[in-house]
């Protein structure tokens, strides 16, 4: 008998890291992108990262070109491809390499454009906080490093600060 359990492997973005989603007490094997890495800033969710790194519970992965172009090509389609970072494409890409390779991945993820491609991609993923999209939802186009927010959908990159404007739910 093979084991189904040994075929699952979970994939961090950062939103889970830093909602506070610990690699190190799960049985779980994990992958992480270096860009990922560099997206968490907060000094307790970077050590927090570093150890479970270091203790091999999350490994560093880069996707491969091909499955980055397919992210990008899907994400197109959605309409989400502006609102997501080089660290979201290469995670999503990575768990497509690992879907090829025969295994079972999963994301972990609190991001709703994240989780929205993933859906459409067929793609399991799971969150830390919130509990998954919504069918209707209404979206607030924030940046998130100095918290500006806009009603006009085609604004990708802040007016003010210029960062990469990220969407969440309304609350
Ligand atoms: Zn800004």
């Amino acid at each position: 008998m093979c084991r189904e359990e040994s075929k699952e492997i979970l994939i961090l973005d950062s939103s889970a890291i830093i909602n506070g989603y610990n690699p190190a007490s799960s049985s779980k094997k994990h992958l992480i992108s270096e860009k990922t890495i560099k997206e968490v800033k907060d000094q307790k969710s970077r050590r927090i990262l570093e150890t479970a790194i270091s203790i091999k519970k999350v490994k560093i992965a880069k996707a491969s070109e091909k499955s980055i172009q397919k992210t990008r090509k899907n994400a197109e389609k959605t309409g989400d491809l502006k609102y997501l970072s080089e660290a979201d494409i290469e995670t999503i890409a990575i768990a497509l390499d690992a879907k090829e390779k025969g295994l079972q991945p999963i994301i972990i993820t609190d991001d709703f454009t994240i989780q929205n491609v993933l859906s459409h991609m067929k793609i399991p993923y799971k969150p830390v906080i919130t509990s998954g999209i919504k069918n209707k939802v209404k979206w607030i186009i924030y940046c998130p490093a100095c918290g500006a927010t806009y009603t006009d959908k085609k604004i990708s990159t802040c007016e003010i600060c210029g960062s990469k404007l990220k969407r969440k739910i309304k609350s």
